[in-house]
C-alpha cells in the first residue's frame, strides 16, 4: 500500500482512539475504594491532569527515526574505589542511563539496571548504547536491592535482571504494581520480589521503601493496548541515622513534570531529601516533555524537594529521542545558573564515576 495512505490511515485511527485517552473510560463502574490511577479495565493512568494532548506527533516520530540523537562514546572514569571498601561510607556510581549503583553503608542498591548493548527486546535493533557500562556488573562489591521504576525497555532489562539474580540470589527486586509477573515469568522467585502501589511502603534490609507517583507511562508490547498495563513511579528510600532524622534518597525514575502535584506531594511528605536522582535527557522537541522532564524542570524538582544533592541520569547512553547528546548537561548548566544552584548540588557524573554521598 502507498506509504502516504498508510500514514493517513494510521493518523486517523490515532486521532479517533487516542484523543484524550487520558482518563476517559466509557461504561466505567465508579468504585469509591478504587484509587483514581487504577482504571476499571485494569490499566493505569496519570491523575495529575485530566486530559493528555493528542499524541500524533510523538507517534509520527517513532515512524520516522531520522535525526534521532547521534550517539558517541563519552569518557569512562576511574577513582574513589576506596569508598567501596569503607563499610561506613555511602556513594553512588553512574553506570549509564538511569542505572546507578548506590552503596549505602555496605548495602548495595541498583536502580533500573541495564548493562545490555540494546534497550530493546531484541539484541540487534532499537536504541544502542553509545558508551559501555561505566562499571561491569561483576566489579560491583554487593547487590542487595534492585529498584525498578517501570517496564520500558531502557529501565527493565531481562538479561541484566537474570545476571543480577544469578550472582546475588538473595537480592530483593522492588517493582511497581503488575511488574512482579514479568519478573516471575523470567524465573525470579516471588520471595525475591516486593510489588507496591503508589504511596505504599515496605521494609527491605535496613531501608524503608516507599513507591511514589511520577507522571509517565509504561509499555512493553507492540499493541497500543499493552500500554499502561503496569504501573510506573519512583522510589523514596529512608534509612535511620545514628542520631537525628532518617536519611532519604529519591530515585525519580522516568518522569515528566505533569502539573507538578505529584512532586509537591513527595516534597510535603519527605523534604528535605538528602539525595535525588533526576532525569536530564529525552526532552526535545518540547512535545517529549509530556513524558520526560527537561533539565530545567528537574532543577525545579531539585529545589521543590529541597534536595541537598541531586545526581543526573537518563542521558548520554541510549539515543531515545531527538536531543543532542550534550544538550542535557548544557541545559542543566544554564538552569543551575538561572536558579542559583551550584554545580556540585546538581551534579552530572561521568560514566563509572563514584560520587561520595551523605558526607
Ligand atoms: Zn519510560
Ligand atoms: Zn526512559
Amino acid at each position: 500500500m502507498n506509504p502516504v495512505l498508510l500514514l493517513l490511515i494510521y493518523l486517523t485511527v490515532n486521532l479517533l482512539f487516542c484523543a484524550c485517552a487520558g482518563n476517559v473510560s466509557t461504561g466505567a463502574v465508579w468504585d469509591k475504594n478504587r484509587p483514581a490511577h487504577h482504571l476499571p479495565d485494569g490499566h493505569f493512568e496519570n491523575t495529575d491532569n485530566s486530559c493528555e494532548p493528542i499524541r500524533d506527533t510523538m507517534e509520527l516520530d517513532s515512524m520516522v527515526p531520522r535525526n534521532r540523537t547521534k550517539m558517541y562514546a563519552l569518557p569512562i572514569v576511574r577513582g574513589n574505589e576506596y569508598l567501596w571498601n569503607d563499610t561506613a561510607a555511602t556513594s553512588a556510581t553512574w553506570i549509564g542511563h538511569s542505572t546507578y549503583y548506590i552503596l549505602w553503608k555496605n548495602y548495595g542498591i541498583l536502580t533500573d539496571p541495564i548493562f545490555s548493548q540494546y534497550a530493546s527486546p531484541i539484541q540487534f535493533v532499537g536504541p544502542r548504547r553509545g558508551t559501555p557500562p561505566g562499571r561491569s556488573l561483576d566489579s560491583l562489591p554487593r547487590v542487595d536491592l534492585v529498584i525498578i521504576s517501570h517496564d520500558h525497555y531502557d529501565h527493565l532489562d531481562r538479561t541484566s535482571i537474570a545476571k543480577i539474580f544469578n550472582r546475588w540470589n538473595g537480592v530483593t527486586f522492588a517493582v511497581p504494581l503488575k511488574v512482579a509477573a514479568i519478573l516471575e515469568s523470567w524465573g525470579i522467585p516471588s520471595r525475591n520480589i516486593v510489588e507496591l502501589d503508589w504511596w505504599e511502603s515496605v521494609s527491605v534490609g535496613p531501608l524503608k521503601l516507599t513507591f511514589v507517583p511520577a507522571h509517565h507511562t509504561s509499555r512493553r508490547g507492540i499493541l497500543k493496548s499493552s500500554a499502561k498495563t503496569t504501573l510506573w513511579g519512583g522510589w523514596v528510600m529512608e534509612r535511620a541515622a545514628v542520631s537525628g532524622p532518617s536519611q532519604k534518597m529519591w530515585f525519580g525514575g522516568d518522569l515528566a513534570m505533569g502539573d507538578g502535584s505529584y512532586y509537591k506531594a513527595i516534597a510535603e511528605k519527605f523534604a528535605p531529601l538528602d539525595v535525588s536522582f533526576l532525569p536530564i535527557g529525552s526532552y526535545k522537541p518540547s512535545r517529549y516533555t509530556r513524558v520526560h522532564a527537561s533539565p530545567r524542570q528537574s532543577a525545579q524538582l531539585h529545589l521543590l524537594t529541597q534536595s541537598r544533592k541531586s545526581l543526573a541520569m537518563h542521558w548520554g547512553t541510549f539515543g531515545m529521542v531527538y536531543d543532542r547528546l550534550e544538550d542535557g548537561p548544557k541545559d542543566l548548566a544554564t538552569a543551575r545558573k538561572e536558579l542559583n544552584i551550584s554545580e556540585s548540588d546538581f551534579y552530572v557524573p561521568k560514566h563509572g564515576e563514584i560520587v561520595p554521598l551523605l558526607q
